[in-house]
């Protein structure tokens, strides 16, 4: 019953493991040979559980989790929750523009002059 100090992907023994049984909820394979094994990605690193391949920025607001990516979290219904919010527009930019009358940001400086919104924040 030897405690093996740095456990190794089960198919190859070359790479770190990242991949197991979600019902398990540990990893026993790298992600070469969790797709050949046809498990998915476990640990802290959670993808979506719509697709299983975007990082999640979706969820409930009342669990204050993320479960799905941008294009599930929209068919799901949920709302983004990832705390630092990009643009709108072009989902690149710290948003700095919105309406005045929300007092919230949601577009960078270009998108916000093309939605004809006012700057909300300074950076
Ligand atoms: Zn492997
Ligand atoms: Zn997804
Ligand atoms: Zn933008």
């Amino acid at each position: 019953m030897g405690k093996r100090k740095r456990k190794m992907c089960e198919g190859c023994g070359l790479k770190h493991l990242n991949y197991g049984l979600e019902s398990e909820g540990k990893a026993w394979w790298c992600v070469g040979c969790g797709e050949v094994e046809g498990v998915v990605r476990v640990g802290k690193q959670q993808m979506c559980e719509g697709c299983g391949l975007k990082a999640p920025n979706y969820g409930l607001v009342s669990e204050g989790k993320q479960r799905w990516c941008v294009g599930c979290g929209v068919v799901e219904g949920v709302v983004y929750l990832k705390k630092w919010q990009m643009c709108e527009g072009c989902g690149l930019k710290h948003p700095n523009y919105g309406l005045a009358s929300e007092g919230k940001a949601w577009w960078c400086v270009g998108c916000g002059e093309v939605e004809g919104v006012v700057l909300i924040r300074k950076q």
